[in-house]
């Protein structure tokens, strides 16, 4: 083969590499003056990066030029530090390089063979998760592609403890298989969701127990629900309680969610995975539910963490459960167990799987334990001070409490509240409305980039706080820049949010 057609000369790849690292450089040094986002026609932005492979190699200048003229502008930035919508994933630096290096080595770890040190080092970042977590430290786990799959993965585990037939042999089916169901709260993640739609066990075997005032799994409803489906024939497959749930940063009574389930032998999974790790918080001390009751449990660090997406933290205390359910080994993948090893293949459906554990490795070593808990702090700190400022201001509501730097906001002016012309249903509509009109309003602007959810009270703005690199000052701007668009907004109402014509 003509020398031409390999790789890079390593020494090529050092002078791009330097070139591209000073290009992210100067975008975290400038990110503050950089749109988080920008909204964009999709049929301009899809022509702007449109064109058939090239035939030959381009230059690697042009590439990376058009990397950043075409492409980046047309990203949210969600390592921004107003970056406030869903549940910030901020990569720190030490976990971008540790990308990098992860994709220089290009290591697969599915058995402990194709690479001792990957999976000895994944085991070793778990046991620190897991003890983060306030989880059993020898409990089974394996680091996986989200959250979403990491509940997936564990409903699948509850599935076959649930039946007392060989499941992976049989199927869920056949003559005499009940009907299976998993109990949740009405707070729950979609993901609950489309694991039934996965499982076989269909969503209409998903029940949603009703949450209390505060938005919590009410544990009496919970077991009112698995009464009344065991009388009925039904076999529980598990319950998924939340620590920190999507909409408003709530938590599920654990305690008594648990003393629930061990009354009708029923399995219990956490989805912690906005919540969990917030354990490691001086500041929340104390105050937080306790992991350990669950049978299988998810914390998120691509989420709390600053490590980069993807890396989710499966745990399950009961021994042996996962490989029950997922361990297969086909001949070709048979190897020799000299010693004490684990195949991390044996715990989930995924084969193939990346070296995740370094990343994770890098950023609890480079900031250490007290370092990640007072950058967790500090976003609790900001979130704290922000939901006092929304207090005390008149025209603004908090609607929902979190213990986690999440923050519901409302408007709710008094032009609209307190204007006698209107129904209560014509208010809170109106409110709607113009809380819609802020958060696109807000977003199209570039200053900060929100998301939303819908409440008993109405539709909110989530101001979710947890980028490493945001201080106080970024809240404040983002504070002061939702009242002008508000008080804008009320002044001279745009779309549906002209209300002054009472209806
Ligand atoms: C974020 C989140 C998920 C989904 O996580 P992914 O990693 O995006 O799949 C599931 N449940 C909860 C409670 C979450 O906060």
């Amino acid at each position: 083969m003509p020398e031409e057609f390999g790789d890079w000369d390593p020494e090529i790849f050092e002078k791009h590499g330097r070139e591209v690292i000073s290009q992210i450089r100067g975008h975290f040094e400038k990110i503050r003056d950089v749109p988080v986002a920008v909204p964009r026609d999709p049929a301009e932005l899809k022509s702007a990066v449109a064109a058939d492979p090239p035939e030959t190699g381009e230059l690697f200048e042009r590439v990376l030029a058009d990397t950043w003229e075409k492409v980046v502008p047309g990203l949210v930035q969600w390592n921004h530090p107003s970056f406030h919508a869903y549940f910030p994933t901020s990569a720190s630096l030490p976990g971008v390089l540790a990308e990098t290096l992860t994709a220089a080595l290009n290591v697969n770890s599915m058995l402990w063979q194709t690479s001792p040190a990957a999976t000895a080092l994944e085991l070793v970042v778990l046991r620190w998760l897991a003890a983060m977590a306030g989880y059993p430290q020898d409990a089974d786990g394996l680091l996986v592609t989200g959250a979403s799959l990491a509940n997936l993965y564990a409903l699948a585990a509850a599935r076959d403890h649930a039946l007392d037939f060989d499941v992976r042999e049989r199927g869920t089916g056949g003559p005499g298989a009940p009907t299976l169901r998993i109990y949740t709260s009405d707070q729950a993640h979609s993901s609950v969701d489309k694991a039934a739609i996965t499982l076989g066990t269909g969503l209409a075997n998903v029940v949603r127990v009703p949450s209390d005032e505060q938005y919590r799994m009410r544990p009496d409803l919970l077991d009112e629900a698995i009464r009344r489906d065991l009388a009925a024939g039904f076999r529980p497959l598990a319950v998924v309680a939340t620590v920190g749930t999507t909409a408003v940063g709530a938590a599920d009574p654990l305690e008594r969610v648990a003393e629930v389930c061990a009354g009708h032998g029923v399995w219990l999974h956490v989805d912690a995975a906005y919540g969990g790790l917030y354990r490691l918080a001086p500041s929340l001390a104390g105050t937080l539910e306790d992991l350990s009751v669950g049978d299988s449990v998810v914390v998120n660090p691509q989420k709390t963490l600053f490590v980069p997406l993807d890396s989710t933290a499966l745990f399950c205390r009961r021994p042996g459960a996962l490989a029950r359910t997922f361990r297969l080994v086909p001949e070709y993948l048979t190897s020799a167990h000299d010693g004490d090893t684990t195949d991390l293949m044996d715990l989930s459906p995924q084969l193939g799987r990346g070296f995740r554990a370094l990343k994770v490795w890098w950023v609890i070593r480079t900031f250490g334990r007290a370092g990640l808990a007072a950058r967790l702090d500090a976003s609790v700190a900001l979130a704290r001070r922000l939901r006092e400022r929304v207090d005390r201001h008149p025209d603004w509501t908090c609607p929902a409490p979190s213990a986690y730097p999440l923050v519901c906001l409302r408007y709710t002016p008094e032009a609209v509240t307190a204007d006698p012309r209107l129904s209560e249903g014509r208010k809170r509509e109106i409110t709607d409305a113009l809380n819609a009109r802020i958060l696109r309003r807000v977003n199209a602007s570039g200053t900060a980039f929100l998301s939303h959810a819908v409440l008993r009270d109405g539709y909110v703005l989530r101001l979710s706080i947890g980028n490493i690199r945001t201080v106080g000052e970024d809240v404040e701007r983002v504070w002061r820049e939702l009242d002008r668009i508000a008080a804008a907004e009320l002044a001279e109402p745009t779309g549906t949010t002209a209300w002054t014509d009472p209806a």
